[in-house]
């Protein structure tokens, strides 16, 4: 039996086929330009990877592309339909209402239309892919699995921004934390990597991709993250600001008489690393650029790089020591530079880089360790797997194995 993995964005599906039993992965694969006439879909099955051209003028038509492409013929990952037992779908927003993933319901869905005033770029084209997929598959079980959730066991201190509490009340304006099934899972395999309980490790991961985030994962919970009330704030990132003087914004939507939509597209599209290089948000092209003498794009990887050195200290400190850094997504798996820079005069705090190692860790499905043998923090270069977070719990939801004592995802 195998478990399909949904991950619907504006204009994008992402779907995988996973037999979580066996951690099988049959098959990954996306259709881009949803909502135009110039959809395409691939799929990567083994060896073989499929391209197909069809307009899908909507999630609807896109899943259902997804699906007749998943059961067409007869090297097909899936022989039919019926083989697939439950779809998990990963949602963006859970608000402070959900903490662990959860079986689709119509109360789920009311729930999620009501966050989507937090999440509108992310909820709408998740509920989109959740309705979408009930229709073509209404009789097997569906499964949200939010980003969120993960950070749900912050505390007051972690989560509460300081601004008036009325805000928080009334807006529900207070810290969520994003990518957390990423962060759940290499937290994991960090822990299994450095032979100990996962509950009795401290870590902090870096999920450096387009987006970015930090979490400090103590004894099996994520107890700080860097992403905020919306995936705007914290590290830098290809084309977000992070975090900033908040005066900021304000000083320049006077001076420039700029509406609020404006700085929000500006902050969200047009700021980060693009901002600063003023051409590039693509951390290859940065770093191709800073080695043919490009200053602003040296700047860059510096600014970036400081960044993610000054969140380990800080983590570091509010967990009271520190067992490993783990590195993931795209520039956390790929960038040796970025990874360098971040590690470099780190000998303090225990962190031994081996030059050699990081040069070494790029790419490709393997974990690696970048810190010398005898470096008494850990660094690890671990590739992220969502779909297989999403996989197994949706798998353990429709069992009724999630969340009981006993439950272990097994890659742990
Ligand atoms: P998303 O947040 O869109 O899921 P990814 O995790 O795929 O993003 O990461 C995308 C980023 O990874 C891009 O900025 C890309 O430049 C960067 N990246 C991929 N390969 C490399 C590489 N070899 N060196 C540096 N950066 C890389």
């Amino acid at each position: 039996m195998s478990i399909l993995t949904l991950n619907c964005g504006s204009s994008s599906v992402k779907f995988s086929v996973y037999s979580p039993k066996d951690g099988d992965l049959f098959c990954r694969g996306l259709v881009e330009r949803v909502g135009s006439a110039e959809s395409i879909l691939k799929l990567k099955h083994g060896e073989k990877e499929t391209r197909i051209e069809q307009a899908c003028a909507d999630h609807t038509e896109a899943v259902a592309l997804v699906l007749k492409v998943l059961t067409g013929g007869d090297d097909s990952p899936v022989t039919d339909l019926a083989a697939i037992q439950a779809v998990g779908h990963r949602t963006v927003h859970g608000g402070d209402k959900f903490a662990n993933s959860a079986r689709v319901t119509p109360e789920l869905i009311k729930t999620l239309e009501d966050l989507s005033a937090l999440a509108p770029l992310h909820n709408p084209p998740n509920l989109a892919g959740i309705r979408a997929a009930q229709a073509l598959l209404p009789d097997i079980p569906h499964v949200a699995v939010f980003d969120t959730a993960f950070h749900q066991t912050l505390e007051p201190e972690a989560y509460l921004y300081p601004v008036p509490y009325a805000w928080y009340e009334k807006h529900g304006i207070r810290r969520y934390g994003f990518h957390g099934t990423s962060h759940l899972y290499v937290a994991h395999r960090a822990a299994a990597l450095l032979g100990r309980a996962y509950d009795s490790v401290r870590l902090v991961t870096l999920h450096i991709g387009n987006g970015a985030s930090a979490a400090a994962v103590c004894c099996g919970r994520s107890i700080d993250t860097s992403m905020g009330f919306t995936p705007l704030d914290g590290l830098v990132m290809g084309t977000r600001s992070g975090s900033i003087d908040p005066a900021i914004p304000l000083f320049v939507m006077r001076a420039e008489n700029l509406p609020a939509a404006d700085m929000d597209r500006i902050l969200n599209k047009k700021s980060g690393l693009l901002g600063l290089t003023d051409r590039f948000s693509d951390r290859r092209d940065i770093e191709k650029a800073a080695r043919d003498g490009d200053e602003r794009c040296k700047e860059a990887i510096e600014l970036e790089a400081r960044g993610l050195k000054k969140i380990i200290g800080a983590y570091a400190a509010v967990m009271g020591g520190l067992d490993a850094v783990v590195f993931t997504a795209g520039v956390g798996e790929n960038s040796s530079l970025i990874r360098q820079k971040t590690l470099v005069g780190l000998q303090f705090l225990g962190i031994h880089l081996d030059e050699e190692a990081n040069a070494l860790a790029h790419g490709g499905d393997a974990e690696a360790r970048i810190s010398k043998p005898d470096s008494a923090v850990r660094a690890f270069v671990i590739p992220t797997n969502e779909e297989r977070v999403i996989a197994e719990d949706t798998l353990a939801i429709c069992e009724d194995r999630f969340d009981k004592p006993d439950f272990k995802y097994s890659f742990a």
